[in-house]
C-alpha cells in the first residue's frame, strides 16, 4: 500500500476490507468502480477516485488501481454519486405487482431509495408490508411513513368530526405500532379526505408519538393555492409543538394569481428555522402538478375540473356501467361517447346547465369542487389533439382572451375534446427556481413505480414526473439553467434527505456507508418523458448499485431486485 493510499483509506475501511477479503477469497473487493469523478453527496467538489465495495457496503475510496475485485467497472468520464433518495414518492402499488416492483423508472435515474406512505396514505402495518414487498422483491430500497389519513380512517372512517378521547388514543397507538415496526415518521394529506377533517391540535397530539421516536412529519399541506402561507404555518406549528422535524412536502404555490409569493413563503420557513424549528421542504422539478382529462368520466372525481352532480342521470348510471372492468373496449368507447352526447344535451338545457355549473364551481361535501379550491387559473392544458393550439395555456387566460366566462369555455371544451388533458395546479417556474435555491430544499418526484415499459407499448398520458424527476433536475436545473451546481443538486437528492430522516448509513459515498451508488454521464442525462408520452425512460445513467449489487449495468436493467424496506436503527424511544 502506498502512503498516499494509506491516507485515503480510513480505519473503518481498512478493517472492513480485511474481514471482507477473508470472506471473498483472493479478491480485494466484490465490486470496484474505477476512474470516475466521485461526488460524495456532501456538496463538496468532485474528486477523481475509485470506490471499493464488499458485500453491501463501501469499504474504500481513493486510488485503488493496484487492487483487485471480482468485478470492475470503468467510470471514466462519468460521475459516481450516492444513489438518490426520493423523499416523496408513491411506489406502493407498483411494489405489489411483479413487473412494476423493480421500480425501473426510478432505478434508471440513479434512485436507490424512495420514501413511501406519503400524503397521509401510508399503512400502519409496516412489518407486514416489509415482509410482503421483500417476498416479491423490490428494485429500490424504500423507507416508509405511516399515514395520518390512513390511521384516522382506520379509527373514524371518513367522518367529518373530531375524534373522541378514546379514538384519539387509538390513533396514537396505531402510529406507535407503525413507528415500532420501522416507520421513519408520519405523513399527512390535509387537502384530502379524511385528513382535511382533522384539526391542527388533533394532528399535534398524534404527531407527538412520532416525536418520541425521533421521526419526521411530512405534510401535503391543507392548501397549495391561495392558502399556502396559512397551511405552511400549520406545518411549522405542528413541528414545533409535537417536537418533530417537519417537511412541507412538494412545496408549491399553485394558481397564476399567486405567482411571485414564493419569496414570502421562503421567508416564513427561514424565520421558523432561525428560531430553531427543524422544518424543511421538498419539491418536484416541474412547474405543473398532476391532472387528468378535463372531463373525469370514469370517476367524476379527482383534480380535474368538470365534476357532474353525483346523482345526475343518466351519468351516474353510465359511470356505474363503466366501472365494470371486464367491459370490452368497444363497449367502453360506446358508453363514453354516449356520456359525452348526453352531457352536450344536458348543457343545452338551461336548468341542467345551472345544476352542472353549481357542481363544478361549488361541489358537494363529499366531493369538493377543485375549481373552488384551485381557481380556473390553475388549469394548464398539457395534452390536446383537436385543440393543439391550447397546449401550454391556462384556462382562465383562454377565457379572458375570448372574453367569456371560464365555465362556458370549459363546457365547450368538454364536449369538443373530453380527453383534453389538464394539469391541475400551475406554478411559476421562477418561484420554483427560487425555492430550489434554498439550501434546505430537497428534490423529489411525487411519482410512482410503473411496470417495465416495452417498445410496443402505446404512449400513456400522465404526469412525466415518475420517469423524469431526478434526470430533469440534472438536465434542466443544473446543466441548462444553472440554478444548482451538480454537487449541490446531488446533495439535495442524497445526504440532505438522509440527514433529515436521520438515516445514518446512506446518502454519502464514504467508507462504512451502504453501497447505494449511481454512475452517470452528466452531459447526457436527460428526462425524456412528457405529458403526452409519460412512460419514457430518462437517459444518461450507466450503472446503479443497490445494496452492493448492480441493478443497472451499461444502462440496462440486470433484473436484480435487491431493495429492502429500510427501518431505522434506533434504540428505545426517548
Ligand atoms: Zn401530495
Amino acid at each position: 500500500m502506498t502512503p498516499q493510499r494509506r491516507i485515503l483509506l480510513g480505519t473503518l475501511a481498512s478493517l472492513a476490507f480485511v474481514s471482507a477479503a477473508c470472506a471473498t477469497g483472493a479478491e480485494d473487493f466484490d465490486l470496484l468502480i474505477e476512474n470516475g469523478r466521485v461526488v460524495d453527496g456532501t456538496g463538496s467538489p468532485g474528486i477523481y477516485a475509485d470506490v471499493g465495495i464488499t458485500d453491501d457496503s463501501i469499504v474504500a475510496i481513493g486510488d485503488l488501481a493496484s487492487r483487485t475485485a471480482r468485478k470492475t467497472i470503468d467510470a471514466e468520464g462519468l460521475i459516481v454519486s450516492p444513489g438518490f433518495i426520493d423523499i416523496h414518492a408513491h411506489p406502493e402499488r407498483g411494489f405489489r405487482e411483479a413487473g412494476a416492483s423493480a421500480n425501473l423508472n426510478y432505478l434508471i435515474q440513479g434512485v436507490t431509495t424512495v420514501l413511501t406512505g406519503n400524503d397521509g396514505g401510508g399503512t400502519f402495518r409496516v412489518a407486514e408490508t416489509k415482509t410482503n414487498w421483500e417476498a416479491l422483491g423490490i428494485g429500490t430500497n424504500a423507507a416508509h411513513l405511516v399515514g395520518f389519513g390512513a390511521v384516522r380512517e382506520e379509527v373514524l372512517g371518513v367522518e367529518a368530526r373530531a375524534p373522541t378521547p378514546d379514538e384519539l388514543a387509538r390513533m396514537r397507538s396505531l402510529v406507535r405500532q407503525a413507528m415500532q415496526e420501522g416507520a421513519w415518521g408520519m405523513s399527512s394529506g390535509l387537502e384530502y379526505v379524511p385528513g382535511r377533517y382533522a384539526s391542527t391540535e388533533e394532528i399535534i397530539e398524534v404527531a407527538r408519538v412520532v416525536g418520541e421516536f425521533g421521526g419526521i412529519y411530512s405534510s401535503h399541506q391543507r392548501n397549495e393555492f391561495d392558502g399556502t402561507m396559512e397551511a405552511t404555518r400549520e406545518t411549522i406549528r405542528i413541528a414545533e409543538e409535537a417536537g418533530v422535524r417537519g417537511n412541507s412536502t412538494h412545496l408549491k404555490i399553485a394558481r397564476k394569481n399567486n405567482w411571485g409569493a414564493m419569496q414570502e413563503l421562503i421567508e416564513l420557513i427561514n424565520a421558523a428555522r432561525a428560531r430553531g424549528v427543524d422544518v424543511g421542504a421538498d419539491l418536484y422539478p416541474y412547474h405543473f402538478a398532476s391532472g387528468g382529462p378535463i372531463l373525469p368520466i370514469a370517476s367524476n372525481d379527482g383534480w380535474a375540473p368538470f365534476h357532474l352532480p353525483g346523482d345526475m342521470e343518466p351519468f351516474a348510471q353510465l359511470r356505474q356501467a363503466l366501472s365494470d372492468r371486464s367491459l370490452p373496449d368497444s363497449e367502453r368507447r360506446a358508453l363514453r361517447s354516449r356520456y359525452v352526447d348526453e352531457l352536450a344535451r344536458a348543457l343545452s338545457d338551461e336548468a341542467k346547465r345551472e345544476q352542472i355549473r353549481r357542481s363544478v364551481l361549488v361541489g358537494t361535501p363529499d366531493r369538493p369542487s377543485s375549481v373552488a379550491l384551485a381557481g380556473w387559473d390553475s388549469y394548464l392544458v398539457v395534452v390536446a389533439e383537436k385543440n393543439a393550439d391550447l397546449v401550454g395555456r391556462i384556462l382562465s387566460d383562454i377565457a379572458a382572451e375570448q372574453n367569456r366566462d371560464p365555465f362556458d369555455v370549459a363546457a365547450d371544451l368538454v364536449i369538443d375534446e373530453p380527453d383534453l388533458y389538464v394539469a391541475c395546479g400551475v406554478m411559476s417556474e421562477a418561484d420554483m427556481g427560487l425555492a430550489m435555491g434554498q439550501d434546505w430544499v430537497m428534490l423529489s418526484s411525487d411519482g410512482d413505480a410503473r411496470p417495465v415499459v416495452n417498445e410496443s407499448d402505446a404512449p400513456v398520458i400522465s404526469h412525466p414526473r415518475s420517469f423524469g424527476s431526478q434526470a430533469r433536475v440534472l438536465a434542466r436545473y443544473v446543466k441548462e439553467r444553472q440554478v444548482l451546481t451538480l454537487e449541490e443538486a446531488i446533495r439535495r437528492m442524497t445526504s440532505l434527505p438522509a440527514r433529515f430522516l436521520r438515516m445514518e448509513d446512506r446518502g454519502l459515498l464514504a467508507s462504512g456507508y451502504k453501497a447505494d451508488i449511481a454512475v452517470f454521464d452528466p452531459d447526457n442525462t436527460r428526462d425524456i418523458a412528457t405529458h403526452a408520452n409519460a412512460r419514457q425512460y430518462s437517459t444518461g445513467t450507466h450503472f446503479v448499485v443497490v445494496n452492493g449489487k448492480l441493478a443497472i449495468e451499461e444502462g440496462q436493467y440486470t433484473g436484480l431486485l435487491n431493495g429492502e424496506l429500510l427501518t431505522p436503527d434506533r434504540g428505545a424511544p426517548n
